[in-house]
């Protein structure tokens, strides 16, 4: 046997990579089925160049754990080495890139998909590697080089007589975790689930039926297959154009086992300037946000990297699944400096402009198909117009707006159709909206007959979505329908005349004064129609806002008054003419107790202790 040393450094980098970020030296496979599929591609290409004659036979990779030997065995048919080649491939470009790599990151504790160590990651699980190997090239003769975790290796000659390459794996003790075979095949569907060569991973039995003449004759048998871990042609690298909606269906049941189909989808394929394929799926989302996240996967020339893609893609779009594949995406950098890439950032804003286009094209080609699916779509759509500048200049034409009454529309087609009613005397469109159109049925009634829409605007981030467009549109402003009187929603310049006189007035304030202080309230008069509610509650907009952005950003503003104002309709019937009637100063606070309890109910708002007495009082009266 030859012997020589691998490095002229004088660090020795063995002890780093066994180190080497602990929690993934589970990478090592990857790294050497890559490596394996790599050998068996170039032998392919080779061929099909004519520098390889004949026929190349079964190219299946095979792993192999065998636990009373303590190894693991990565076997490929691919192009082999020769003893030179050994020599220079191992111990020189695999080495001296490996400790270039490790130099460059020790220190970095998160460098995505750690691509890079290549084949020397398997000294993080092995103490000896042995790779048994034989050139395709008829002339060279197999050779082992074998290495024990130190900078000396060893060359000898091997009597292998098929082409390819065995490396084998001596797992350290400390490593044992990976002979047990349930480990090695999860980590194989993991990261080779999509390599674009089979590989084999032992057998598995499988039912076979045989045709019987007979019910009672009919007959199975278990037969032994071989156990083929990947899909070698998944969907994303096929064209569009030779795929149905049922492929791309049932690649989404295979990434996603029992989830409820997508709405639709995107193929993403480009070549110039970077290269990229993927599919992207829109699952159905509803109202919520979180559950979904983190469900695309990355992929490197079809070898997964990472389900974490959130510096790869802006953030909105987590919320779509699928995969994306891109050898451009530089994977041996850290996740700050990834956002920073300019290929990253042209990949970003690629895959943003598709998922805007082809939402743009369903709401142009199909609208009533694309309404039906607004519902799954509008906390995605929302949240890219909050996020994401160049999102929202093109979902501005396709992000919906939905009145209570069901009706859906664009945000310009819904400016004009309110403008003619709803523009107040300073020019600015007023859009009216309820989160809960069960809790404000009587103020929606109320905005109908003054001719008024009311939008549902009740999805998780909606508070945002509108500051968001106040923000952008000129001229507007989103106004709950409970944050004023009716009359005051679109404030105009109309005044109406109060029918009671000064004295009057401050009797009813003081009368109300007494028996709605609740903490917080304000009193005001007002001389509504007779046809508005006696009393009305409302609570300001701005300050509902702040308290629901503070609440969700956990700092509620303890203390702070739920300030609400208690507004009293001067001119109905039951306040100017009834109260003031009516004889005696009890009998004066008991209705006016009544009726701003009437509005608390009306607001949801009458709880408890108070809402018994009510219920008491009102059955009494009806008696
Ligand atoms: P990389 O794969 O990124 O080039 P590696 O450190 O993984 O780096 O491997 C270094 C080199 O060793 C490869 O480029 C290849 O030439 C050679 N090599 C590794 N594994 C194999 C294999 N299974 N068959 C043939 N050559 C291999």
């Amino acid at each position: 046997m030859q012997k020589g040393t691998i490095s002229v450094q004088t660090e020795n980098i063995f002890p780093i990579i066994k180190k080497f970020l602990y929690s993934d030296h589970e990478i090592f496979l990857r790294e050497l089925v890559s490596n394996a599929v790599d050998a068996t591609t170039k032998l392919k290409t080779l061929s099909s160049k004519g520098e390889v004659k004949g026929d190349l036979g079964d190219l299946t990779i095979e792993v192999s754990v065998d636990k009373d030997a303590k190894t693991i065995t990565i076997s490929d048919k691919g192009i082999g080495m020769s003893e030179e080649e050994v020599k220079k491939y191992l111990n020189q470009v695999a080495f001296s890139s490996a400790s270039e790599f490790l130099d460059k990151y020790k220190d970095e504790a998160n460098i995505i998909g750690h691509f890079g160590l290549g084949f020397y990651s398997a000294f993080m699980v092995a103490s000896k590697v042995e790779v048994v190997t034989k050139s395709y090239r008829e002339d060279a003769p197999a050779v082992v080089w074998e290495c024990e975790g130190d900078p000396s290796y060893g060359i000898s000659d091997s009597d292998k007589t098929a082409r390819g390459t065995d490396v084998i794996l001596h797992i350290a003790d400390d490593s044992a975790e990976f002979l047990e075979k349930d480990r090695i095949e999860n980590l194989l569907r993991k990261y080779c689930r999509f390599l674009p060569v089979a590989i084999k991973f032992g057998t598995r039995k499988e039912t076979e039926y045989e045709e019987a003449e007979g019910e009672e004759d009919a007959r199975s048998k278990e037969v032994e297959v071989d156990n083929i871990i990947n899909n070698t042609n998944p969907i994303w690298k096929k064209q569009a154009t030779e795929l149905k909606d049922e492929d791309y269906k049932q690649f989404y049941e295979e990434l996603y086992p029992y989830s409820q189909a997508p709405m639709f989808w995107i193929h993403l394929n480009i070549d110039y300037p970077f290269n990229l394929t993927g599919v992207l799926y829109f699952p159905k989302l509803g109202n919520s946000f979180e559950i979904q996240r983190n469900k695309i996967q990355l992929y490197s020339n079809q070898v997964y990297v990472t389900d974490d893609v959130k510096e790869i893609v802006p953030e909105f779009l987590t919320l779509l699944h699928g995969v994306i594949d891109s050898p451009d995406i530089p994977l041996n950098v850290s996740r700050s400096y990834l956002q920073s890439d300019s290929n990253v950032k042209k990949i970003t804003s690629y895959i943003t402009r598709k998922v805007a286009d082809r939402l743009q094209e369903l709401f142009k080609n199909n609208r009533e198909e694309y309404e039906s699916k607004w519902n799954d779509l509008a906390v995605f759509v929302k949240y890219g117009m909050i996020t994401d500048e160049k999102f929202f200049e093109k979902a501005e034409k396709f992000a919906l707006f939905k009145s209570v009454d069901g009706k859906l529309a664009t945000f310009e087609e819904y400016r004009e159709r309110i403008k003619p009613l709803q523009t107040d005397k300073n020019d600015r469109t007023i859009f009216i909206y309820t989160n809960s159109p069960k809790d404000h049925d009587s103020l929606i009634k109320a905005c109908k007959t003054k001719g008024y829409d009311v939008l549902v605007l009740d999805t998780i981030i909606d508070n945002h979505f509108i500051q968001q467009l106040e923000y952008k549109e000129e001229k507007i402003s989103f106004i709950r329908v409970d944050a004023e009187t009716v009359d005051q929603l679109v404030q105009k310049d109309e005044q109406t005349e109060s029918v009671l006189g000064e004295k009057e007035q401050e009797k009813v304030k003081s009368l109300f004064e007494k028996v709605a202080k609740d903490p917080g309230n304000m009193i005001v008069l007002k001389p509504l129609s007779p046809e508005d509610a006696p009393v009305a509650i409302t609570r300001s907009e701005f300050m509902r806002r702040m308290k629901e952005m503070q609440a969700l950003q956990g700092s509620g503003m303890d203390g702070f008054p739920d300030s609400v104002t208690v507004v009293v309709n001067t001119n109905h019937p039951l306040v100017a003419g009834k109260l003031l009637k009516a004889k005696g100063e009890e009998a004066k606070e008991d209705l006016a107790k009544y009726l701003y309890r009437l509005a608390l109910l009306n607001h949801n708002m009458l709880k408890g202790e108070e809402l018994t007495e009510f219920i008491q009082k009102t059955i009494a009266m009806v008696k």
